[in-house]
């Protein structure tokens, strides 16, 4: 069996048709937010209904990082190199010292609690952005079910004096997002409310000093949605679906797709080489060696 589907010849040099898609490791619930530490030569990734964060070497396999995890979902680094996390059990975004001490970063927003933080990026400028849907709260599958009491909406708080404010305030449920290699773009996932006539789109905005603007459809994922999102260097967009990874060109057109037997809810690159792609996928996480690298991050 092939483990990828070629649709625009050029995928066809991104993909070596001998490196496999491999789990390496799986028992999971609902898997998401992987991040890589290559300092620490490991994969951090959160099981959110089993409320934990665990970590995943290439020699030692996989433990448990932290338990209870607030019911984590996505995670990124900041430039410091902190882990900076989703958290839908205590409704806010946070931030892992370097001794392990937990600072927030956000848990309101004009004196009203967050809905249930989702996925998060750094800027290179230190802001922090985060998407804020109510997938949390919803049920206590995922964290503690709760009323809503803000749109969901996609933030950005700034890294030095910690103002925050929305930068999208008319998704639907905003999801994964990332930001071009130059920055100029951004790219916001959009999953709606699970309903059959709701978004499955990625939208990109233009980046300007004033804010955002554009936010037209820039891809829609079919089948499935686009979780989680992560830009290569070149700026390739690699999008969650529901039959694996969709590989999305700067114009917005599908390159090709990594097949994966599960359903995909998030990606990462990492590796000695910021060439592998992590993917979750519902009970197991998977690792496959592209011809392609990350955008560099700390
Ligand atoms: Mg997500």
């Amino acid at each position: 069996m092939s483990f990828f589907e070629v649709i625009d010849p050029v995928f066809g040099s991104f993909v070596m048709g001998n490196a496999p898609v491999k789990q390496i490791a799986t028992g999971f619930d609902w898997v998401e937010g992987p991040v890589w530490f290559g300092d620490a030569n490991c994969l951090l990734f959160s099981d959110i209904p089993n409320n934990k964060i665990m970590r995943w070497t290439p020699d030692a396999g996989v433990s448990t990082y932290r338990a209870p995890s607030n019911y984590a979902n996505g995670h990124t680094r900041d430039l410091q190199g902190r882990l900076v996390s989703c958290e839908h059990g205590a409704r806010r975004v946070s931030r892992t010292e370097h001794d392990g001490t937990i600072t927030v970063i956000a848990d309101q927003f004009e004196g009203k609690r967050l809905n249930s933080p989702n996925d998060v990026v750094v800027k290179s400028d230190g802001s922090i952005w985060f998407t804020d849907p109510h997938y949390g709260i919803r049920t206590n599958y995922e964290g503690f079910k709760a009323e809503q009491e803000l749109p969901c909406n996609l933030y950005r708080v700034d890294g030095d004096t910690g103002v925050m404010e929305v930068m999208v305030g008319d998704g639907n449920c905003p999801n994964g997002l990332a930001f071009s290699p130059d920055e100029a773009r951004l790219y916001m996932a959009d999953t709606g409310r699970m309903h059959s006539d709701d978004p499955q789109h990625i939208r990109a905005f233009d980046v300007t000093d004033r804010g955002l603007s554009g936010g037209d459809v820039f891809h829609v994922i079919a089948p499935g949605c686009a979780d989680g999102i992560r830009v290569d260097e070149d700026g390739n967009v690699w999008s969650s679906a529901a039959d694996g990874v969709h590989c999305i060109a700067p114009d917005g057109h599908l390159m090709g797709k990594i097949l994966v037997p599960e359903l995909v809810s998030n990606v990462c690159f990492g590796g000695r080489g910021k060439h592998q792609l992590f993917i979750t996928g519902t009970t197991s996480v998977y690792r496959v060696s592209l011809n392609r690298r990350g955008v560099q991050m700390p």
